[in-house]
């Protein structure tokens, strides 16, 4: 029997000094991006996401535990070594939210006994904390939904400290998608993680619409936007000479230009509010009708939701019309 390395359902590529992208091959093929950022001081590896817990695959793939791929399998944009090996960093887990396809390998983690702090938005934790199984979509799918404890609950703008040590990290609160959503800054690389809030719909390996559960709401969302943007506006132009800032996403895209991708998101919401996209397909979603709006089929985004969210942002913002803005 052969003995080179074992079949994983983990694909990492190298985006800056510090950060990885593991793309996940799952069950449902939504491939999830997990990033990993690996510190020195403090010594900790910044998980952001854990993906689908290996759920469903086939025995074919070998290794679909996230925490034994991060501890021993040797990664060859790091120069063939694990990205933990034999697991001697301390583990910090943001949760840009609790959908099954971001927290199923979260018990990795937590059980055998391992040095991890999980950090949740708290902007509605109850979210979480009650009910999970619905809010998570694992009731949906039939499957177990993990259990867990976050340890720390952080506030909108806070910045994240380690052992006392600042890890250049801030939090932003961006509900829409679901109210538990978060995007975190890393200020040391400019990048900015937005988890599911949006992406693009197609890269080499899977096609999927911006999809909002029954729990998203429209109106937050288009707030959400307009925080991100002015957070993105205030730091390229508070470093001219840096870099732009740079964005990655839950899903498909890991590496774009901040500010031109929330526009253009920003822009097409708000085509959609205005009936201006057709709806080219809907379906069932525990009871209420979800409608698939793409404006051509070589469209750059797609979004799937239910009719309702989309009804009541209308209504909000024909009430608000000063609210409905576009950047540029
Ligand atoms: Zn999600």
């Amino acid at each position: 029997m052969s003995k080179g390395p074992l079949t994983t359902c983990f694909n990492t590529t190298r985006l800056n000094a510090t950060t990885f992208v593991i793309r996940e091959e799952d069950f449902y093929n939504d491939q999830p991006l997990i990033y990993v950022k690996v510190f020195s001081e403090p010594p900790l590896l910044l998980l952001s996401d854990t993906g689908s817990g290996g759920h469903g695959l086939s025995p074919s793939i070998q290794l679909t535990s996230l925490r034994t791929y991060l501890e021993t399998f040797p990664v060859s944009s790091n120069s063939d070594k694990p990205l933990n090996p034999s697991g001697t960093l301390p583990y910090l887990i943001i949760c840009t939210h609790c959908h099954n396809d971001h927290i199923l390998g979260i018990p990795d983690f937590t059980t055998p006994k391992c040095d991890t702090t999980i950090l949740a938005s708290s902007y509605d934790p109850s979210f979480i904390t009650d009910d999970l199984p619905t809010h998570s979509g694992c009731l949906d799918l039939n499957i177990p939904t993990p259990t867990y404890e976050v340890s720390y609950w952080a506030h909108h703008l806070e910045t994240i400290t380690y052992n006392s040590v600042s890890l250049n990290i801030q939090i932003l609160h961006t509900p829409g998608h679901t109210p538990d959503e978060l995007a975190w800054y890393d200020s040391t690389e400019r990048h900015l993680y937005v988890g599911d809030t949006f992406y693009e719909l197609r890269s080499p390996f899977v096609l999927t619409p911006i999809i909002f559960p029954l729990e998203g709401d429209w109106v937050d969302y288009m707030h959400s936007l307009r925080i991100l943007y002015a957070f993105i506006e205030e730091q390229n132009n508070k470093h001219i000479s840096a870099l732009r800032l740079k964005i990655g996403c839950a899903h498909i895209t890991f590496s774009v230009d901040a500010a031109d991708i929330v526009a253009e998101v920003q822009a097409l919401f708000m085509r959609i509010i205005q009936g201006k996209v057709p709806v080219i397909s809907s379906t069932e979603e525990r009871g209420e009708t979800c409608d698939l709006w793409m404006e051509s089929p070589e469209a750059k985004y797609s979004v799937q939701a239910p009719r309702r969210l989309v009804e009541l942002a209308r209504k909000y913002f024909s009430e608000h019309p000063e609210l409905l803005v576009v950047e540029s």
